[in-house]
């Protein structure tokens, strides 16, 4: 039985009440409208833990419009039975007040590895997230963390965090799920039309393109970059990569030479939906990711 909590206090009492009986707790953080991108990680969590909790916390001011609360409502009942089938203890959904106090005077922010990509494109969007995950952080106090690897610079900021704050917190990063044609799963794929998902397949075929190219035929990181750009572009005007880099996965600067491990990292916006994607590459001889 999943229980549904939307009050810190009593938040806390659960969780001062799972330390005191020494659960591990593993926990994913997620917007709602989950899919089975979300679900990968809580099944992994539930697996990984004696006690999982999911929050589902959409914040309107990070959307620039209004929710439709009816709308909401309707779905997070839905999330909380994808949870509830899932195995997960509590789903955790705080109002935006109690996430939000008025009046908050501090935020997380990161330099460096915020600098390009979304940060550039959505600028304050980590301090939204670092701040947001750093509150959920501290509430849960969760052994495990689970993101997915599709919000590739997401999760590097995450871990980051973590690690800069000393946060006892093991952040676990979970490949990406996609649909049998090779899109990545995301909620944004529910506004594309059928003439907008061929386009939006552009990305991760260019990904695939790229990582084939760089090792099996040697093409330089200048050539891959050229690729990625020339397989994304279209004839439609309002299809545009935004960007498409081969980046160092810890510190997301751009490599000149594979030696290790790197990261394809792409952004194709697709009418007025942006979608994300990304390969880990390993030059020869190099272990499997995360390993
Ligand atoms: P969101 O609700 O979009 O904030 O996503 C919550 C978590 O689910 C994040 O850690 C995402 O990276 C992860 N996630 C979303 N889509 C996928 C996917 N297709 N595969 C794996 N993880 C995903």
């Amino acid at each position: 039985m999943t229980d549904v909590v939307r009050d810190p206090r009593a938040l806390r009492e659960y969780i001062e009440m799972a330390h005191r009986n020494r659960f591990s707790l593993g926990f994913v953080a997620t917007m709602g409208a989950l899919h089975e991108g979300h679900l990968s990680l809580v099944r992994r969590s539930v697996r990984e833990n004696d006690r999982t909790i999911v929050s589902v916390y959409v914040n309107p001011l990070q959307f620039g419009v209004a929710l439709d609360l009816e709308r909401y409502q309707r779905v997070l009942e839905d999330d909380v039975a994808l949870c509830s089938a899932a195995r997960t203890d509590v789903v955790f959904a705080p109002s935006v007040r109690d996430m939000q106090p008025p009046g908050r005077a501090t935020l997380v922010t990161l330099s460096g590895i915020t600098d390009d990509f979304e940060g550039v494109h959505r600028p304050g969007h980590f301090d939204g997230v670092a701040t947001i995950v750093a509150t959920l952080f501290n509430l849960v106090r969760p052994h495990r963390a689970y993101f997915g690897q599709k919000d590739f610079q997401q999760a590097v900021v995450v871990r980051r965090m973590a690690r800069d704050l000393q946060m006892p917190v093991d952040v676990v990063v979970c490949p990406i799920v996609r649909d049998a044609d090779g899109l990545a799963l995301s909620s944004r794929n529910a506004f594309l039309s059928d003439a907008d998902r061929a386009e939006a397949l552009r990305l991760p075929r260019a990904l695939v393109a790229a990582e084939r190219a760089l090792l099996e035929d040697d093409a330089s990181p200048a050539a891959v970059r050229a690729l990625l750009a020339d397989a994304m572009s279209s004839e439609r005007d309002d299809v545009e990569m935004e960007y498409g880099d081969l980046v160092h996965p810890e510190t997301l600067a751009p490599i000149h030479r594979l030696d290790g491990h790197g990261v394809l990292l792409g952004l194709l916006r697709v009418g007025s939906v942006r979608l994300l994607d990304n390969r880990v590459v390993a030059s020869p001889g190099t272990p499997a990711w995360g390993d």
